[in-house]
């Protein structure tokens, strides 16, 4: 018998933030609404959330999307 392997989720949000024009991963964010479902979009409670660059700290808004 062999030992299971781990396997370690890595998931990523992915955007590209307006005001400097970098990708930004937004699981970067503590603040980040981590109650979503893994890929979770078209919801209400995945549209329309505030985020903020972790670069130039720019606050915009980001529709989820897989
Ligand atoms: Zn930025």
């Amino acid at each position: 018998m062999t030992k299971n392997r781990k396997a370690v989720w890595d998931i990523r949000v992915n955007t590209r933030c307006p005001g400097c024009e970098n990708m930004v991963d937004l699981t970067d964010d503590p603040d980040f609404c981590i109650d979503l479902d893994v890929g979770e979009h078209d919801t209400e409670r995945s549209s329309g959330l505030d985020v903020r660059c972790p670069l130039c700290k720019q606050e915009f808004k980001v529709d989820l999307e897989l």
